[in-house]
């Protein structure tokens, strides 16, 4: 079966990265248009490096681990028992630590810098500000977080049609449904035929749109369908 699946925030919420939205609307405390937008890097770049450069701190802390669902995605894939396409919107490195041999992230990686004079891209386990100098080109004050602010066209969006356009089976974890192009793929896969899965903890926006809705804890829910998936 080719199975296409998309994760969100709530897949890392139990390995203690908060979601996208608090209960007060914020993003860790921030309005997502002063710290996610290119115009809030052109307008005060030391703010917006400080923000990422406090989550690239907290992931690498030592007090986030990946959890139950990030190593049963892992474990659906590595078993090859079925054609896996896992695309996630997390800039964590969570699916990788669990296992996952390959992750599609289609909003960027907050352990990666990119320079925005020769586009090269860098592992970044760093803080960054604006001395940081590119190891690409030398330049000084062009890197930014390698992730994809609101206004900016996601990455691996025709790869990710691709593998929709022939899925099976289309299932999205720990998502809203709020964000686009992502809250679009589960029309997409029903227009390609695919059965579609949701596991949330609450009904999302999209809820409506699938096949199945299944409420709970990713840490729960996961393993429980791929050990279903795997019988
Ligand atoms: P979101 O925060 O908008 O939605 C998260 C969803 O997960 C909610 O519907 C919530 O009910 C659900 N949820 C919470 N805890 C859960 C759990 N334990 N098990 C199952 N579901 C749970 O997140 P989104 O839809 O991914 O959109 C957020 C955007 O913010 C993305 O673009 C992403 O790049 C970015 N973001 C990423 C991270 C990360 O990398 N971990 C964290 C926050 C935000
Ligand atoms: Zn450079």
């Amino acid at each position: 079966m080719n199975i296409v699946i998309l994760t969100g925030a709530g897949i890392s919420a139990e390995s203690g990265v908060p979601t996208f939205r608090g209960p007060d609307g914020l993003w860790e405390g921030h309005r997502v248009e002063d710290v996610a937008t290119p115009e809030a890097f052109e307008r005060d770049p030391q703010l917006v490096h400080q923000f990422y450069n406090g989550r690239r701190a907290k992931l690498l802390d030592g007090t986030i681990h990946p959890n139950p669902a990030h190593k049963a995605l892992a474990r659906l894939a590595m078993l090859r028992a079925h054609r896996v396409t896992l695309v996630s919107q997390n800039i964590d490195d969570l699916h990788e630590r669990g296992g996952s041999p390959a992750v599609l992230h289609m909003h960027g990686e907050l352990l990666k810098s990119r320079c925005t004079e020769c586009e090269s891209v860098a592992v970044c386990r760093e803080d960054l500000s604006r001395a940081s100098i590119c190891g690409a080109c030398g330049g000084i004050d062009c890197l930014r977080p390698h992730v994809v602010w609101f206004g900016e066209m996601p990455f691996f969006l025709d790869e990710i049609a691709a593998a929709i356009s022939t899925a099976d089976l289309f299932v999205a974890i720990g998502t809203s449904g709020l964000v686009y192009p992502a809250a679009g793929f589960v029309s997409l896969a029903r227009d390609a035929g695919a059965r579609t899965l949701e596991i949330n903890l609450e009904a999302s926006a999209a809820s409506g749109v699938f096949h199945e809705s299944r409420r709970g804890k990713a840490g729960d829910l996961v393993p429980e369908w791929v050990e279903e998936m795997t019988r």
